[in-house]
């Protein structure tokens, strides 16, 4: 039995829009995109529906999330092929986004039955203790890349704490990001109302924030665009979880095993084709590996296969589209032009890029005498499979490198010696620290976030959901009225 019907996705108001498949270009289906007023019919209907919802025993909602778990798993070869040829994903990838999404669900179960709150001490006689309270209805902005699971991440541990969803995914991806997600929910028996989908684009996600029934907004996406969307949450007076970009440093000391390392390097660049927030961005190599590093690694991007996800057994797919292509291209072109050598890739045959390597992405060499410019895919976020890399002769030289950077998602550093990449890590501040391992790692169980340009500090996953997705309220209950001076 199949989980989508095309016909589902036809009764939004702000146009019609296909689903393309990037590898190939081809229509996949027909959908139409949500418009502001769709924004304000959505929050009114999923504000009626979470009163109900949120009065509901707390099994019956941890029920709905476990069998929503149990349907991501059911239609996995359905959903799957969705986010292969929608997302441009990878079957593996396709595979642990189902595997994800489904274990979000089941740890948002979990989270129903969580105490509710705390008794305090009081210097009354009276009884005196906080509550957890749902927000209301919660918006969800979401990004085209783990679009599966960058939505369930918010939408199922918000819908088990007794919220209502309004969740905007990408438009490029509103099928395995959005639509997916609804059918599931709708199967396992989630009343009507409490999940709203609305594949949109900027006007649509500010029209959420602007909405004065949405009380939180958890966006996940670029600095540029989570600077605009946390500037006007902030007008309206509302909470904003900012889940935004990243250039993650990759670190490899003096003391690493290189052929233990060459896997974990190649994966932090080129997973997903580079699109993913914790994609190394820069690796950090000691100047004695650093040759034999660069050499290996663009011998191991060389090897790998670049095309069409679902027609074929690949290493990567499509990058998302023309717009998405040409930001890589140029900015590999610009670091190139700046007397960066490239020594893998820097190639694309229609949107399939060549994972590609930079030697010697130095900023301030590329500035010197014969240059035209800085290296921008050092400096920036690339969200391609580029690596940059670049050589250090010292742990301090490596800190201050790694600590170069504006934003603060994910560090990872492979050394034999874990104890002292600990030390090393206390000085480069970053939400997330992988020792021997590369920086793209998410687990449900685990508080996940950055710091500095890469957000606001605030955290998914775990514990973590139950601040980010209720309201607390202390409450006193005295056996008399209470008697004052006057
Ligand atoms: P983007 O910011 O352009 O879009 C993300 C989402 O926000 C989309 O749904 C988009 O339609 C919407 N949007 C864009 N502008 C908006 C606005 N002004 N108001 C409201 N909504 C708006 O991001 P992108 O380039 O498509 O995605 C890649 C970016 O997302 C990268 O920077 C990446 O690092 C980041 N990202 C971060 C995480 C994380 O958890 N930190 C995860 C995945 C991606």
């Amino acid at each position: 039995m199949t989980l989508l019907d095309p016909k589902d996705w036809l009764t939004l108001h702000g146009g019609p829009a296909e689903a393309v498949e990037p590898a190939t270009g081809q229509a996949l289906a027909e959908l139409t995109l949500a418009a502001p007023a769709d924004v304000a019919e959505a929050t009114a209907s999923a504000a009626a529906a979470q009163r109900d919802w949120a009065r509901r025993p707390y099994t019956e909602r941890a029920a709905v999330l476990r069998r929503a778990g149990d349907l991501l798993h059911r239609h996995a070869a359905e959903i799957g092929e969705w986010l292969v040829r929608e997302a441009g994903s990878i079957q593996g990838k396709a595979d642990f986004e189902i595997r994800t999404a489904a274990e979000e669900c089941y740890e948002a179960a979990a989270l129903a039955h969580r105490p509710l709150g705390q008794v305090l001490p009081s210097g009354a006689p009276r009884l005196s203790y906080t509550t957890r309270v749902p927000a209301g209805v919660v918006g969800v902005i979401a990004p085209f890349n783990v679009p599966l699971v960058l939505a369930a991440r918010s939408v199922a541990p918000a819908l088990a704490l007794g919220n209502a969803v309004v969740l905007k995914p990408d438009p490029r991806t509103a099928v395995c990001g959005g639509h997916a997600l609804a059918a599931v929910f709708a199967e396992a028996g989630l009343p009507e109302g409490l999940l709203h989908v609305l594949p949109g684009g900027a006007d649509t996600g500010q029209a959420l924030v602007e909405d004065p029934r949405v009380r939180i907004i958890s966006f996940t996406g670029s600095t540029a665009a989570g600077r605009s969307v946390g500037a006007l949450a902030a007008r309206h007076l509302k909470r904003a979880h900012l889940e935004l970009g990243g250039n993650s440093a990759f670190l490899v000391l003096e003391d690493a095993d290189l052929d233990a390392a060459m896997s974990t390097a190649a994966w932090a660049s080129f997973f997903h084709q580079g699109q993913v927030c914790m994609t190394a961005g820069r690796h950090l190599v000691h100047a004695s590996l650093y040759e034999e590093y660069v050499a290996r690694l663009a011998e191991k991007a060389d090897a790998l296969t670049v095309g069409d996800p679902f027609r074929a057994q690949v290493h990567l797919g499509p990058v998302i589209d023309r717009g998405q292509l040409d930001k890589i291209d140029a900015l590999v072109r610009e670091s190139a032009a700046a007397g960066v050598r490239i020594a893998a890739g820097g190639t694309h045959e229609g949107l399939f890029y060549r994972p590609t390597v930079l030697a010697d992405a130095d900023p301030s060499a590329a500035d010197g005498p014969g240059s035209v410019g800085t290296c921008p895919a050092y400096t920036q976020e690339v969200f391609g499979p580029v690596a940059p890399v670049r050589a250090f002769h010292t742990v301090d030289e490596a800190v201050a490198l790694a600590n170069e950077s504006s934003y603060g998602l994910a560090l990872g550093i492979v050394t034999r010696d874990a104890a002292r990449a600990l030390e090393l890590a206390e000085r480069i501040p970053t939400g997330l620290l992988h020792l021997n391992d590369q920086t793209v790692n998410d687990e449900p169980v685990a508080a996940f976030g950055g710091s500095a340009d890469s957000g606001t500090g605030s955290r998914f996953g775990g514990d973590a959901n139950l601040d980010a997705f209720t309201e607390t309220r202390w409450t006193t209950v005295r056996a008399t009225p209470a008697a004052y001076p006057f």
